[in-house]
């Protein structure tokens, strides 16, 4: 995804703004103090046209992190639902991200400046990369000296801005060290999640993925708990330690940006033969029928943007 965009409309508390016009005072709160929300949608081109995958779920995750770290959303959810389909039109987007983000702008500054109004933004971008490319390699984990936020420290079900400084310092260190990216271990040394995804192994036909303790409840993490099961492969939710990755027979990686990525190596040592394993490409094909409109059972997942 090119950060280089300068074409298109944001949503700006409901005005849209050319791209190079949307403009935020540096003093504002949310940049001083990382407190924000925000959600990663994605749309989708499918057989009706182009349609964003699980909409309310995400529009309803935004407010329970909203009312996580006690902050407004001074919209309704049909709103948000609603102008992120007229973005998608405006914008003629079809295989692309949509960022809504809620912050507080610069009425006060200091931590204690708490009951600002806060204000919405949604920004689109066009997704260029093909969707298999690098599957079957698959992707180089170190598992992080950066512990998984604690729950006694932040909502770590929210997906709050600040949050996120915990993820940017464990994938800065395992770039420096040549890995693609980093788990995280949580405050008690289970397995947690991955800087911006959700994880799953494999052992013996059967998938465990780690608690929802201390890690973001991922939507893709909550589709493939739908849809490995309609594959013949139940799911389990357990505590897992490192040495459970190390021995798995596949690891795998969700989010709604890197969908279902296959782990290969983790710490330098091989999962499996080092390649992507069958079950993970057998889930990955199922998720990508599901989200481009191809499969008829999970259709209701997708709401369809008329042009
Ligand atoms: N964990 C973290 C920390 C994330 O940022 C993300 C991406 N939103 C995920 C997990 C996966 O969540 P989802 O499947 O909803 O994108």
């Amino acid at each position: 995804m090119s950060t280089e965009q300068t074409k298109g409309l944001i949503w700006m508390d409901g005005k849209l703004v050319p791209w190079m016009e949307a403009s935020v005072h540096p003093t504002s709160y949310t940049m001083q103090h990382g407190y924000g929300i925000f959600e990663g949608v994605r749309t989708y081109q499918t057989p009706q046209g182009p349609g964003i995958f699980r909409l309310e779920d995400h529009t309803n995750r935004l407010f329970k992190s909203a009312s996580l770290i006690q902050m407004q959303i001074p919209y309704s959810k049909e709103e948000l639902n609603r102008a992120q389909c007229d973005l998608i039109r405006q914008n003629r987007l079809s295989n692309g991200y949509i960022r809504p983000l809620v912050f507080y702008g610069a009425l006060e500054l200091g931590v204690h400046a708490i009951d600002q109004r806060s204000q919405v933004m949604i920004a689109t971008w066009e997704i260029k990369i093909p969707p298999d490319a690098g599957l079957e390699k698959g992707l180089h984990f170190q598992i992080s000296g950066f512990m998984r936020n604690s729950t006694k420290s932040v909502m770590s079900k929210a997906k709050a801005t600040g949050n996120y400084l915990n993820s940017v310092l464990a994938y800065k260190a395992c770039k420096r060290d040549g890995y693609d990216d980093a788990f995280m271990l949580d405050a008690q040394d289970h397995v947690s999640e991955a800087t911006t995804s959700n994880i799953f192994i494999v052992k013996n036909n059967v998938l465990y993925t780690p608690t929802t303790f201390s890690i973001l409840e991922g939507i893709t993490r909550a589709t493939v708990m739908v849809l490995a099961p309609e594959l013949g492969y139940p799911v389990i939710e357990k505590d897992l330690s490192r040495d459970d990755l190390y021995t798995a027979d596949e690891v795998f990686v969700t989010g709604t940006m890197s969908e279902i990525k296959a782990v290969t190596e983790i710490d330098r040592r091989l999962i499996g033969d080092g390649a992507r394993g069958p079950i993970t490409r057998k889930i990955y094909e199922k998720y990508r029928n599901v989200v481009t409109g191809n499969d008829p059972n999970h259709i209701d997942w997708l709401t369809i943007i008329n042009q």
